[in-house]
Order: structure tokens, then C-alpha cells, then sequence
């Protein structure tokens, strides 16, 4: 094994180098524009990032939290109803619908790490208004059966798509299947902008129309407004750096994958070790690529000796978190996102680590796994 590598989690100084000169320039034509609110900037990015995401419609907002709110709002679900939500994901998605005045259930997931149907399907109830599946570190949710047993009760579907840009089910972009779809291009995203920033995609024209009104104090021009809304808007300057980064996004996608090959490889048949499971009709991004293992402090402890940064998404399933577990912890129990949390680690995943980085990663998991 070769000593002296270190391999960071991730590696945003070594992504804006590779960048050259174009983050600076975006930057600069939007200062000498002395536009700074929405603006072409804005529309173009708009633009750009449906057309990736096989959507009609893209909002650009503030982060990809207000995403979801606003996304919730346009949707007018009934009051108190019930939102089903995965147990295992970031607090945002949670938060977001009790926020909307809305009342969050949490499902179970399965060893996608994505929605459990069976799980869902037992959860619903008459009070029960929508489902957001969440296409968790990068790899699509089961869409087909999700919107099936949305169909069938009723149900609107909001992707959570915070880490899934380019992610792909059945050959179509994720943030296409559902009523709606949230994004996130916070700076460790798979496209990050430098600062917080996220959007919403849609191809309900009557869905777009009432986000853009929420997200921009309600109106349609400068006071004429229509509702009550609120001010989330995509900064301009971050929209410029985000035309930057989207197009370098194709390129970062591959080199992810690639990782996870050589990961899936030489990670194969460890014992003790499970590999994440990869749905066969999807296109994963591996925004993290996580491992499960049982003894996971003691490992990632030996892995960081020898210079391999880890991280864990997410040390405590949503349930279990104070805001939640007088009331959900019970109905946790017995839930693969309970028992699994302990043993969670995310490897070192992005696309400037080098061939020599991901060797060192697969020995020294070797060398831990069997020592
Ligand atoms: C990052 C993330 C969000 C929230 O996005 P912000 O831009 O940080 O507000 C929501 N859901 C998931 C699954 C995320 O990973």
C-alpha cells in the first residue's frame, strides 16, 4: 500500500481549479452587469437546467430547503394532511412539511436507502396527501411503484432530488416523475454553487407559475402582487457560477461512476463489508458512496490513520432526533434506517479524486477489513 496518500472527502479548492478561469469570469460579467436580482443570468441558468433535467420548467430559489416549502405551498394540500417522507435523509426534506403546516409520517427504506413500498403502503391513511421520495446519495427511488400507489390513493409526488442532478431512472432524468421536484446546489452537492442556492423543476405550467409567485413576494411584475408570497430567489451571482459548473457536471457525473466501479470491485466480497445496492433501472451519480459496517467508529478511526477522510449520512435516522422521537420513535422501531444507522460510512467520492487516490481507498479498506 502506498503511504502518504491522503484522500480528502471532498475537494472544492481542486473542482475550482479545474474550472481555470471561468468561475472568475461568470463573476466578473455579473459585477459589471450591476444586475444582481434575477436578471438574464437567472433565466439562462433557468433555462439550461430543465433542458438537463428533462423537465418543462425550472425556479431557481434561495437553497434547496425553501425548494421543498415552496414546492409543498404550490401544491395546496389540504391542511394537517399527511406527508410521507423516508426515515433516512436529511432533516430539510422533514422539515418542509412541517413548516407547510403539514404533518410529517416517516416510512422505512429499503437497501436502495430509498422509500421501503411496503412500508409506505402500510402508512397511508385517508388523512394522507402526499409522498416524497427521496433519491438518496444519488441513485433514483422505485418511481414506478411510488407513483402506482400514489395513483391509486390519490397522492401527490414531490421528489426530493437534492442529490441526484443527473440521476436517471428508466432512461428519464429524476425530478421528471412526480407532480413536481426540488433541487440543492449547496457547495458539497454534486452541482454545488458557491454559497447556498437551490430550484425547483416541474412540467405543470400552472405548478411553475405559483412557485415563481411564492418564491418572488407574489407577483408578476414589479407591485403587482397576486398572493402573499415570500423572497426566495436564485442569487444572480450563483446562477452565473451554476452555467459554470452545469456544463462541467456530464464529466464530474462520469468520473463518479467510475470510482464506484473500482470501489464495487475491489470491495467485492469483504466480509463484513456491504456494498450499496444499485437498482438495475437506474442511473446512480453516487453523490456518497455508502458502506455499511458493523464495527463503523473503530473502522473509520483505522481508515483516517491512514489518511482516508469518511463521512456519515446520517448518524441518527430522523425518528430518534429531538424534534421527533416523543412521537415517531416508537413507530420507528424495528426499521432498517434504525438499525443501520450505526453502521453507515460514506467513502471518499467526488470527481477530482485521482487514480492513485482510489487504490489507496480500496487497499486500505483492504488491509482494515482484514487485518
Ligand atoms: C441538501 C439537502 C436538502 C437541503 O438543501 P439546502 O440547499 O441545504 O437547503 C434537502 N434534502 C436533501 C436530501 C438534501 O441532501
Amino acid at each position: 500500500m502506498t503511504e502518504g496518500i491522503r484522500v480528502p472527502f471532498g475537494d472544492l479548492r481542486a473542482q475550482n481549479a479545474s474550472l481555470g478561469d471561468d468561475l472568475n469570469a461568470a463573476i466578473a460579467r455579473v459585477i459589471n452587469s450591476c444586475a444582481y436580482i434575477a436578471g438574464p443570468e437567472v433565466a439562462a441558468f433557468e433555462g439550461e437546467f430543465a433542458r438537463y433535467q428533462d423537465s418543462s420548467h425550472c425556479i431557481g430559489v434561495a437553497n434547496g430547503t425553501d425548494a421543498l416549502e415552496i414546492a409543498l405551498q404550490a401544491l395546496s394540500l389540504p391542511a394537517d394532511s399527511e406527508v410521507i417522507v423516508p426515515a433516512n435523509t436529511f432533516i430539510a426534506t422533514a422539515e418542509a412539511v412541517t413548516r407547510s403546516g403539514l404533518t410529517v409520517v416517516f416510512a422505512d427504506v429499503d437497501d436502495t436507502y430509498t422509500l421501503d413500498l411496503e412500508s409506505v403502503r402500510r402508512l397511508i391513511t385517508n388523512r394522507t396527501s402526499a409522498i416524497v421520495p427521496v433519491h438518496l446519495y444519488g441513485q433514483a427511488a422505485d418511481m414506478d411503484a411510488i407513483l402506482g400507489l400514489a395513483a391509486e390513493n390519490g397522492l401527490r409526488v414531490i421528489e426530493d432530488c437534492a442529490q441526484a442532478h443527473g440521476a436517471e431512472y428508466r432512461g428519464q432524468r429524476v425530478g421528471s416523475f412526480g407532480d413536481i421536484a426540488t433541487f440543492s446546489f449547496y457547495p458539497g452537492k454534486n452541482l454545488g454553487a458557491l454559497g447556498d442556492a437551490g430550484a425547483i423543476v416541474t412540467s405543470d405550467d400552472l405548478l411553475a407559475e405559483k412557485c415563481r409567485l411564492i418564491a418572488n413576494h407574489g407577483r408578476l411584475t414589479k407591485y403587482d402582487h397576486v398572493i402573499e408570497g415570500r423572497n426566495s430567489r436564485l442569487d444572480t451571482l450563483q446562477a452565473a457560477i451554476l452555467q459554470v459548473k452545469l456544463r462541467a457536471l456530464p464529466a464530474w457525473t462520469d468520473r463518479r461512476r467510475e470510482v464506484a466501479r473500482t470501489y464495487r470491485s475491489g470491495l467485492a466480497d469483504l466480509p463484513g463489508l456491504v456494498l450499496p445496492t444499485i437498482r438495475a433501472e437506474g442511473l446512480h451519480v453516487f453523490h456518497l458512496f455508502v458502506v455499511r459496517v458493523a464495527e463503523r467508529d473503530a473502522f473509520r478511526e483505522a481508515l483516517l490513520t491512514l489518511g482516508v477522510q469518511t463521512g456519515v449520512h446520517y448518524p441518527e435516522p430522523l425518528p430518534l432526533l429531538p424534534p421527533y422521537r416523543s412521537q415517531h420513535a416508537h413507530g420507528a422501531q424495528g426499521m432498517n434506517a434504525v438499525s443501520w444507522s450505526s453502521q453507515l460510512v460514506s467513502l471518499p467520492i467526488h470527481e477530482s479524486l485521482t487514480d492513485p487516490q482510489v487504490t489507496h481507498v480500496v487497499e486500505a479498506i483492504q488491509q482494515t477489513i482484514t487485518r
